[in-house]
């Protein structure tokens, strides 16, 4: 569903915030992008949503090469796409039916059709009741389950998300992550930013692990192989002494 070849990022200022990039994630997975903070985590997404382009390097996703996407077709591109912010971006002036509503409104879509989608997606997250209501009057939870809703309204096959539960406690984070979980076992593939760590080892999936713009080494993990080196270098110690 994505693969980056050899992917440069450098912006106008000099930064480089990918380096020779290489990574592929199949159709149907769910995988976590992890790193600290400026590890490339954002832009990674940036590039694959097409807000970005790369200096360098290859992005495919599900078979078109984003270098190919003309700027005019940047829309089409993007619908395909279901983008999860951290800060939900909500209209607060629209109740959350308009809020699910926009992507299929800019599309084109046709009212009745619209709604049943709108009410689809509402239900998905577990929100049909609140369709009337205005994002402040919802928790934050709530809020980023409409942000999730207008996401996958339109029925993208891939979703992305950039630190979806920054601004949640655990078990509102828990439950996002098992709605995402949900799209995932009907076969939507989800790359989502994150650097909790422990949310994700909860979960199980794969972990790509960015570092300064590049995967990060593995480190050696094999406990026989450290004990060996430890048990030689007392050894040769014991030698000297
Ligand atoms: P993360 O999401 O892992 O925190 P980012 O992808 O946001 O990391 O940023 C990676 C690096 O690129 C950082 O050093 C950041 O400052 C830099 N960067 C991100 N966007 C821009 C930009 N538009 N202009 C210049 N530098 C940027």
């Amino acid at each position: 569903m994505i693969r980056l070849e050899g992917v440069t990022k450098r912006f106008p200022n000099g930064q480089e915030a990918l380096k020779g990039l290489s990574l592929s994630v199949d159709d149907g997975e769910m995988v976590f992008v992890t790193g600290h903070s400026g590890a490339g985590k954002s832009t990674l997404l940036k590039l694959i949503a097409l807000i970005e382009r790369p200096t360098s390097g290859q992005v495919i996703v599900d078979g078109q090469n984003t270098r190919r996407v003309s700027r005019r077709k940047v829309p089409a591109y993007r619908r395909q796409i279901g983008m999860v912010f951290q800060d939900h971006k909500l209209l607060y002036d629209r109740p959350v039916f308009d809020n699910v509503a926009l992507p299929l409104i800019i599309a084109g879509v046709g009212h009745r059709d619209a709604s049943r989608k709108v009410r689809a997606a509402l239900d998905q997250v577990g929100l049909l009741r609140k369709e009337r209501q205005f994002p402040e009057t919802l928790s934050s939870g709530e809020q980023q389950r409409v942000g999730i809703a207008r996401a996958i309204v339109s029925r993208p096959k891939l979703l992305i998300a950039d630190e979806p539960t920054g601004n949640l406690d655990p078990d509102l984070s828990l439950e996002v992550m098992r709605i995402f979980r949900r799209f995932n076992e009907v076969g939507v593939t989800l790359l989502i930013a994150s650097h909790d760590i422990a949310l994700i080892d909860q979960l199980g999936c794969r972990r790509i692990a960015l570092e300064d713009g590049t995967l990060q080494q593995q480190a050696d993990e094999d406990p026989v192989a450290e004990y060996v080196e430890r048990y030689e270098a007392e050894r040769e110690r014991d030698q000297w002494q």
